[in-house]
């Protein structure tokens, strides 16, 4: 950055210096860049398109939003309690669940559904390579063994049609991650996971109130996993849900997240002992009461979204070299985690995507290249090699050059590599107005991607 910040000033100033030596027809280029200060593209010196700040993330208004939670405080009940019950009921209710389960985080809220499906060491469960690390984290926690099918560039998720090819006698479940916000194609893969009979865990840590076919997205599965994480669509800091239809599912996932305490059906007597291998995953009270307040402005903010996504996308699709996302047919509602197109640099005069970003940075529209591929890392290996998977799996399946091989994404390695561009939902808060600043930022690094590419 300060070698960026230095260069800067050095061009700048040569800039003028030359401008003052050269005749001004003999630098037509020149004097533009001077005197229209807005054309000159905001990463060599110019005006940027946006110089407003975004809207800041989370949203918190003292007013409507601490009530709440100072009366958690004052109470002294700061332990799991009627606040998060009545969370709970909420969440279910809005994503259309007979029941939900408030736990600490979305990682664990996997894991826990994993455990409680009966998955683990030995098994199989198939995800995509294009999501957060914790999805495969989760795999590896239970001790089952991630299989990763390569990714749809067009809608950035798992590619349905590439999963049935790496299902093998080991496969037990497939958990599919609505990423970005977007559906992935559930009702295909729900069709796999039926004809192989195989569990469906769905990661919609990203996708609050998302739907396919009006039917919201973590209801499909055997259990949809939901995360409340500070930078999420609907923020607590910390906390996370389990979604399930299921009643000796939801009731097992409770006793597990309260040490394996007796609940509804999982039956037995404290006093004797607990009843089955639990752990400790509740969320407190001030948690809850902070999700009560974020959750009333999920659904209005959801729409807005929605809203401007679609009109952002009808504003760039038509600039050549960038292609936004597509959604799938029977989507009725994305949550816009992120606002994610892909860059063709052929269509820049070869600017590289990094170069890219920081030319859309400048111009004040906040950007970033997303996901590093997840099938291909150190963590993998690690994990092969510790003395829990060398007990539980052949040798063969540890060897992490056969793994590599196996687990080839290449389309994915170029949507990482090479194309992807997220927005943050933040930016998506705001006004068509805004809208029309990032696709105007984004033509006006085209038009200029060939000094861009010069001279940084
Ligand atoms: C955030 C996230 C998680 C994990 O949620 P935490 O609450 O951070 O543990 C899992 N999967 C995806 C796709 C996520 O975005």
């Amino acid at each position: 950055m300060s070698d960026y910040t230095r260069r800067k000033f050095i061009k700048q100033n040569s800039l003028l210096g030359m401008g003052a030596a050269m005749s001004i027809s003999a630098s037509p280029a020149i004097f533009t860049n001077i005197t229209k200060d807005t054309d000159t593209p905001a990463i060599l010196g110019g005006k940027p398109v946006r110089t407003e700040s975004w809207p800041k993330w989370p949203r918190w208004n003292p007013e409507t939003d601490e009530q709440g939670v100072i009366e958690v405080l004052r109470s002294g009940i700061w332990s799991r309690n009627k606040v998060v019950t009545e969370f709970e009921n909420k969440w279910a209710e809005a994503v259309g669940a007979k029941r939900a389960l408030a736990v600490v985080n979305g990682t664990n809220a996997l894991i826990a559904s994993l455990v409680q499906l009966n998955i683990g060491g030995g098994d199989e469960v198939i995800i995509p390579p294009y999501t957060f690390i914790a999805t495969a984290v989760a795999v590896l926690a239970t001790g089952a063994m991630p299989v990763f099918v390569d990714t749809d560039p067009e809608t950035f998720q798992i590619d349905p049609e590439k999963i049935e090819e790496k299902i093998t006698s080991r496969t037990r479940a497939i958990l599919p991650v609505h990423i970005l916000g977007l559906p992935a194609n559930i009702e295909r893969i729900m069709q796999i996971a039926k004809k192989h009979d195989l569990i469906v865990v769905e990661d919609a840590c990203q996708a609050w109130l998302a739907e396919v076919n009006h039917k919201k997205m973590g209801t499909f599965g055997n259990a949809g996993c939901f995360s409340f994480q500070n930078s999420k669509n609907l923020p607590i800091g910390e906390g996370g849900a389990i979604v399930s239809d299921d009643d000796d599912f939801m009731d097992r996932c409770y006793s597990y997240h309260n040490y394996g305490n007796p609940y509804g059906s999982v039956v037995g007597d404290v006093g004797a002992g607990t009843v089955i291998a639990g752990t400790k995953l509740r969320l407190a009270e001030y948690q809850a009461a902070i999700g009560l307040a974020e959750l009333k402005r999920l659904d209005g903010e959801t729409a807005i979204r929605n809203e401007n996504a679609e009109y952002l996308k009808s504003q760039v699709k038509d600039i050549p070299g960038i292609i936004p996302y597509k959604l799938y047919d029977n989507v009725t509602r994305a949550a816009f985690h992120l606002f994610p197109f892909r860059y063709k640099k052929e269509e820049f005069h070869g600017l590289s995507r990094a170069n890219f970003l920081k030319a859309l940075a400048a111009e004040g529209i906040p950007c970033s290249g997303g996901y590093a591929p997840l099938n291909k890392m150190p963590y993998l290996n690690n994990a092969f090699q510790s003395k829990n998977f060398q007990k539980m799996y052949p040798k063969e399946m540890l060897d992490f050059n056969i793994y590599l091989e196996k687990n080839q994404c290449p389309l994915n390695d170029q949507l990482c590599n090479e194309e992807a561009v997220w927005l943050s939902q933040t930016l998506l808060l705001t006004e068509k107005s805004d809208m029309n600043q990032i696709a105007h930022a984004i033509e006006k690094v085209r038009k200029n991607a060939d000094s861009i590419k010069n001279q940084i």
